[in-house]
C-alpha cells in the first residue's frame, strides 16, 4: 500500500495552521521523502513516521521552507544511533548547500550520507522509480515523480480450471519463469492472468510557475501535488509561483485523477483559500483535494481517500 503523508503544506513560512513543504510517502515499510521543510522531524514525531526508516530524501530546490529541516532530521538521526547511510537528492548545487549545511554547528553525522545531484533522471529502485524534471523557479528547481512498477494481473479462476492449474508452488514456478510445462502443454502466464495493474504514479512540482516539463512528466498520474501558492496572478508580483487556476490548468491539460493544491501563501487561511480555489477547479472540471497538515492520501481501485492523523486520533 501507498501512502502520501502531508507532513507540512504552506509555502513561504511556518504559520500556527501549518507547517513548511514536506511529504513522506510510505511504501512496503520506507518512508521517501519529498522536502524536509524546518520542524519536518518534529511533524514526522506527530505523525509516528521514524526517520529511520528514511533512506531517500528528494529536496526540489535550496530556497529555506523546503530544505532547512535537514539539519534536525540528521541530527536526530545521529542521537538515534543511526548506522545505515542516508541519500540525499537535489538540483545543482546539492552538494556544495548540504556539505555547507553540515559544517553549521558542532555535531557530525555517524553515518554515511550520500548525496547525489540530478539534472532529468530516472532512477530506479527495487518496486519503484523515481524520476526528477526541471521546473522553472528561478533558482536550480526539479520536480519529482514516484512511479510504482506495473505488476501482473490476477490470476484468473476460471482459467486455473480449464488448464488445472491450483494454487501452491507451480503458480509460483509459472510466475518466475513466466512460462510451465504442465500436462503435456506449455501455459504461459499471461493465458491464466487478466490485464496488467498499473503501478501508482504521484507527481510533485515543489515550487514552480506555470511549466509544460510538469504537463509532459505527470502525464495521467494518479495525483499531481501542484504547487498553487496564489489564488490570483496579480498577488505573485514577480515570484515564480502559480496560481490556482495554472495549477488547474496543468492538471486537466495533463489528465491527472486528483489534484493536491499545495504550498498556499501564508496570507490565506484555509477557509478562504478552500472557497475560492473550490470554484476555480470545480468550474475547470478538475477533481481535487487541498490537503491540510497531516492528512494522509490512500489509493483503492482507481478512488482516493483522504483522512486525517489529527482528527482520527491516530
Ligand atoms: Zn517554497
Ligand atoms: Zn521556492
Amino acid at each position: 500500500m501507498l501512502e502520501v503523508f502531508f507532513l507540512g503544506t504552506g509555502g513561504i513560512m511556518p504559520t500556527r495552521e501549518r507547517n513548511v513543504p514536506a511529504i513522506a510517502l510510505r511504501y512496503k515499510g520506507e518512508i521517501i521523502l519529498f522536502d524536509a521543510g524546518e520542524g519536518t522531524i518534529r511533524q514526522m514525531n506527530t505523525a509516528k513516521l521514524s526517520p529511520m526508516k528514511v533512506e531517500k530524501i528528494f529536496i526540489t530546490h535550496f530556497h529555506g521552507d523546503h530544505y532547512l529541516g535537514l539539519g534536525g532530521l540528521i541530527q536526530t538521526m545521529n542521537l538515534w544511533n543511526r548506522e545505515k547511510p542516508l541519500h540525499i537528492y537535489g538540483p545543482k548545487y546539492t552538494f556544495e548547500f548540504v556539505q555547507n549545511f553540515l559544517n553549521s554547528g558542532f555535531f557530525r553525522p555517524g553515518f554515511d550520507i550520500h548525496v547525489h545531484e540530478l539534472g532529468e533522471t530516472r532512477l530506479k529502485f527495487g518496486g519503484y522509480e523515481v524520476w526528477s524534471f526541471k521546473v522553472e523557479h528561478g533558482v536550480p528547481a526539479l520536480g519529482y515523480v514516484f512511479k510504482e512498477k506495473d505488476r501482473r494481473g490476477e490470476f484468473l479462476k476460471e482459467k486455473l480450471e480449464e488448464y488445472g492449474l491450483e494454487e501452491g508452488p507451480v503458480l509460483g514456478k509459472l510466475e518466475r519463469e513466466g512460462k510451465i510445462e504442465w500436462n503435456g502443454k506449455i501455459i504461459r502466464l499471461e493465458d491464466v492472468t487478466g490485464p496488467r495493474r498499473k503501478g501508482l504514479k504521484i507527481a510533485y512540482t515543489g515550487d514552480t510557475e506555470p511549466c509544460e516539463r510538469v504537463k509532459l512528466f505527470a502525464e495521467r498520474a494518479d495525483l499531481l501535488i501542484h504547487e498553487a501558492t496564489y489564488l490570483n496572478p496579480e498577488d505573485r508580483g514577480e515570484s515564480y509561483h502559480s496560481t490556482v487556476e495554472e495549477a488547474c490548468d496543468t492538471a486537466r491539460r495533463a489528465k491527472v485523477k486528483f489534484l493536491a493544491l499545495f504550498h498556499r501563501a501564508f496570507r490565506y487561511g484555509y477557509d478562504e483559500y478552500a472557497a475560492e480555489a473550490s470554484k476555480i477547479c470545480e468550474s475547470l472540471g478538475v477533481n481535487f483535494v487541498i490537503p491540510r497538515d497531516f492528512d494522509v492520501i490512500t489509493f483503492k481501485s482507481g478512488s482516493l481517500a483522504i483522512r486525517n492523523l489529527l482528527e482520527d486520533g491516530k
